[in-house]
């Protein structure tokens, strides 16, 4: 079994940019081991604060820590090296093979220098060999273990998709942040991304942060649910306490 994941806190979160508050003191808790889903609506927040949480916007004010350590003001590759790790909204990768892209995104664990590799040292060879071997098993971990030698290109969007999940799993996170994995996904291809993300928690025991619009996915994934509305949280609590929450309903709904 792992070793327990750490717990991922948010306190008091401010960013401004001109003219805009995108996240006006926002706090939550992503416990250990927990699937902490952030919704609200286009424009509520939920992206500046992944973007907070990986190192590339500084917040006005508040505080990010990991376990106990705080990552507020460390830099991308910082965080990442900390065992955070991020999918992006809108990236959907097109070039190389599976099997190219996700040896890249083993490439920032590898300790073996440039020169090394360069020259082919035994010890290189034999490192690059354990990478392509976890590789391939986190393919199979994302369901893309038949594609792990197809370019990228002739996969069906929903596998192209998983390739960037794939992609973030390769630096061995303790924490994922996941940013609308599922948008623009068939029902079928949803179904399937929600199975991995189960099996995945059940396989590594990571503290995971989904941003998700479908509600459904959310509500069944989900441990706690944090709700944004123009950079303030509105509601907090289980999927089923916030699906009945009146003021969630009116931020959903407009009403
Ligand atoms: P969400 O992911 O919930 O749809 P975002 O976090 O992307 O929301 O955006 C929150 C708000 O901040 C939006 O009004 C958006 O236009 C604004 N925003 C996001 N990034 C920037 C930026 N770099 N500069 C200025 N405004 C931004
Ligand atoms: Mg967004």
């Amino acid at each position: 079994t792992p070793v327990a994941p750490p717990a991922l806190d948010v306190r008091d979160v401010t960013v401004r940019f001109a003219g805009l508050t995108a996240l006006d003191g926002v706090s939550f808790t992503a416990a250990p081991g927990s699937l902490h889903a952030l919704i609200g609506p286009n424009g509520a927040g939920k992206s500046t604060c992944f973007n907070v949480l990986s190192g590339l916007c500084r917040p006005d004010a508040g505080t990010v820590t990991l376990g106990d350590t705080e990552l507020t003001r460390l830099a991308p590759h910082r965080i990442a090296a900390l065992g955070v790790a991020r999918t992006f909204q809108n990236i959907v990768t097109t070039q190389g093979t599976v099997a190219d892209n996700l040896m890249l995104g083993r490439h920032a664990k590898s300790r073996a220098g440039y020169a090394a590799s360069a020259l082919r040292l035994p010890s290189a060879v034999r490192e690059q060999r354990a990478h392509l071997a976890r590789a391939r098993e986190i393919a199979e971990l994302t369901g893309l273990g038949h594609h792990f030698d197809s370019p990228v290109g002739l996969l069906s969007y929903g596998d192209r998709k998983r390739v960037e999940l794939a992609r973030a799993l390769c630096l061995e996170p303790r924490v994922l942040l996941l940013d609308e994995p599922v948008a623009g996904m068939n029902a079928a291809e949803r179904a399937r991304t929600a199975d991995v993300v189960r099996e995945l928690r059940a396989e590594l025991g990571l503290t995971i942060v989904l941003v998700e619009h479908d509600m459904g996915l959310v509500m069944r994934l989900a441990d706690d649910v944090t709700v944004l509305d123009f950079g303030r949280t509105i509601a907090h609590g289980t999927p089923d306490e916030v699906r009945q929450d009146p003021e969630v309903l009116r931020a959903y709904l407009g009403t």
